[in-house]
């Protein structure tokens, strides 16, 4: 028998995610209610993920639950707040209890992870949708915003970039023998792993940061126009991994870092004298950053290859472009 609106809400969603005594209300009422510590202000981000859009209709449930939060976590993840609770607007064309048992385990097993609670929502019918809103703290006037960066300071990114965008390739494509390699790019974009812990270590270290969620030289031109400045990028020196360069060689894996979105990885801007204790917190998470680029007063992202100035034409995807 098919599940109404309510049984569907009590069966997957009511225990979604961490146990957090700071929950007051959570799923049930007209809205949650939650406790914000002292000191600390709240910081809000949204995320939709759209099938057709931001996911192939086919993806697997648990990754597209999986996925519906790692992006907002790592909204958190940017800001250097600690995640702490989420909102789920689910629109569905129907109920089907397989694919809602594997997404509510995709979300679960993440929130799980990073200590955050489901408090609430909405469940409508209509083409797939799956919004997001999260809900973090951090201590007052804290967040690392886009706009702080300062001509001379280097550009950072953590982990590496491009996977995410071949791995959607390769899932789309649908082959069922895939190389070791091709599996890794595929998990690299079925299940990104929010910079959650680095970004936290950096408070207070890092001048501004943003999430790579759009393409590097999309996302790096957004922080530098938020901050007033420009960069320039040194794309020699872009961290690839070993996978994407054997499946793609170098040129795509350059052009793939630069324009590929869903790296979830994070980019920064850091004084020269403070990176050395970055690379510590870093290397203290198991977390790896390159030196990419540098913070110029000239507006605009330029690229550099072997020292020279390299034309780049790439955007990022943007859902109105003409
Ligand atoms: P209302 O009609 O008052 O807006 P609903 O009937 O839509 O409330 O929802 C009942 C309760 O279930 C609310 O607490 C709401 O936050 C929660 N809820 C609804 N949909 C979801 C969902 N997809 N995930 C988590 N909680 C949900
Ligand atoms: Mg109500």
């Amino acid at each position: 028998m098919a599940l109404g609106e309510f049984q569907l809400i009590e069966r997957f969603f009511s225990n979604g995610g961490a146990v957090r005594d700071d929950v007051v209300l959570g799923v049930g009422d007209d809205a949650a209610v939650v406790r914000v510590p002292a000191q600390h202000e709240l910081v809000v981000a949204a995320d939709t993920l759209v099938s057709g859009v931001h996911f192939p209709a086919q993806l697997d449930a648990w990754a597209v639950g999986y996925r519906a939060l790692a992006v907002n976590l790592s909204d958190m993840a940017a800001m250097g707040a600690a995640p702490a609770w989420f909102t789920l607007a689910l629109t569905l064309p129907q109920v089907e209890e397989r694919w809602l048992a594997g997404f509510s385990r995709g979300l679960r097993d993440l929130a799980v992870r990073h200590g955050v609670a489901l408090i609430g929502g909405d469940t409508t019918r209509g083409p797939l949708t799956v919004s997001v809103q999260i809900l973090g703290l951090i201590p007052d006037g804290e967040a690392i915003r886009r706009s702080a960066a300062k001509v001379g300071e280097i550009i950072c990114v953590s982990g590496s970039l491009g996977d995410a965008a071949a791995g959607l390739k390769i899932t789309q494509k649908g082959v069922q023998e895939r190389t070791g390699d091709e599996r890794h790019l595929m998990q690299r974009f079925l299940e990104p792993t929010p910079r959650v812990a680095l970004g936290l270590g950096l408070r207070g270290l890092v001048s501004a940061a943003i999430d790579v969620s759009d393409g590097l030289y999309a996302d790096l031109g957004k922080l530098v126009a938020a901050s007033g400045v420009g960069a320039r990028l040194d794309i020699d020196g872009l961290p690839c991994s070993s996978a994407l360069l054997s499946c793609v060689g170098k040129e795509r894996a350059t052009e793939l870092a630069l324009s590929g979105g869903d790296d979830y990885e994070l980019c920064f801007t850091v004084p020269e004298q403070r990176m050395e204790q970055v690379q510590h917190v870093a290397a203290m998470q198991g977390e790896v950053i390159h030196r990419i680029g540098v913070v110029e007063a000239l507006a605009g992202v330029r690229c550099h290859a072997a020292g020279r100035p390299v034309d780049m034409p790439f955007t990022g995807y943007d859902h109105f472009a003409p």
